[in-house]
């Protein structure tokens, strides 16, 4: 079991507002904590299937990417990971998510960003199978019911006394398993890390309870938008706290939830849970992007 940190800052002081986190980020140093929390059962599933395959889709610097080649890795499983982008077929050598991946044994299917929108149409599936074999499809982003019941696990008893539990969001599994298991009295708020209005949906479909919303304030331009004032964020929290966020995701949750303290939406004496889901390994390939664009880059 993780530990839920005490966050220690002037301003949560000031506020009388209790910040804990509960550091998922310490169950791997490479499997990001949610993205471990959703292959659990998954590779379970895949092995009573007698598949010895896993195939998966992501981006170059997915956590879902990393996390599947680490977890089929040590279970037994060989992976393959179809890639967004066809030009890193040369390149991928120094993509620091996709380097790992391949040491830990994962073959690599690279394709153009138009077929990657078709990914998982009946031909392009069947295309993959004659080129592979069998194989287990995880989805990207890794949201299935296998996946939600492996977040379920992300809250434990000792949880039931925080009033707000907040959690950062992608695609909205990770959220959803834990509305599952919260107390029907406890305020679930997810931060989303990209625009859209489609979540609130997705989240409706794997969800059972009602005591959640979702705070669009905070998604920073959109999904791996990152800018000076972020980073200059996430090293300052780092420095002050000991804690590491992650750009895409935990970063942008916590610069949302001081950023609601500091506007009095937390009344004195709440009790604030937020989620680690994890993200560490993508650092490195941010700071690549960042070094580019000429901006601040995260410290390690
Ligand atoms: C994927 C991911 C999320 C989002 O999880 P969803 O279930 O897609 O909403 C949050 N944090 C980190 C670190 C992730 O890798």
């Amino acid at each position: 079991m993780v530990p839920n940190q005490k966050v220690i800052l002037p301003l949560l002081e000031e506020k009388e507002v209790n910040l804990y986190i509960k550091r998922e980020d310490m169950l791997h140093p490479h499997v990001s904590g949610n993205k471990y929390r959703k292959l659990k059962y998954n590779l379970i599933e895949a092995e009573k299937l007698g598949c010895s395959n896993l195939l998966t889709f992501g981006g170059a610097f997915s956590n879902h990417i990393a996390a599947t080649a680490f977890a089929g890795n040590k279970a037994g499983f060989k992976t393959i990971g179809v890639i967004r982008g066809e030009e890193l077929q040369n390149s991928w050598k120094q993509n620091p998510t996709l380097k790992l991946a391949h040491e830990m044994g994962m073959k690599f299917h690279f394709i153009s960003r138009s077929t990657f929108r078709l990914k998982e149409s009946d031909s392009f599936l069947k295309e993959l199978r004659d080129t592979f074999g069998d194989f287990y499809l995880l989805p990207e982003g890794g949201t299935n019911p296998p996946a939600i019941k492996g977040c379920e696990e992300i809250l434990v008893e000792a949880d039931s006394n925080f009033d707000h539990i907040c959690c950062s969001v992608g695609a909205g599994g990770t959220i959803a398993g834990i509305i599952n298991s919260s107390k029907p009295e406890q305020s679930i708020l997810g931060f989303p890390s990209l625009k859209g209005n489609f979540l609130k949906q997705d989240i409706r479909k794997f969800a059972r309870k009602d005591n959640w919303d979702l705070i669009t304030d905070y998604h920073f331009g959109g999904y791996a938008k990152v800018d000076a004032e972020l980073v200059d964020f996430i090293n300052d929290f780092k420095s002050k706290t000991n804690i590491p966020l992650d750009p895409i995701y935990t970063g942008k949750m916590l610069f949302g939830i001081l950023d609601l303290v500091k506007k009095g939406f937390f009344k004195p004496n709440t009790r604030i849970l937020a989620i680690h889901t994890g993200g560490l390994q993508g650092i490195k390939g941010m700071n690549l992007v960042l070094k580019k664009k000429e901006l601040p880059i995260l410290d390690l």
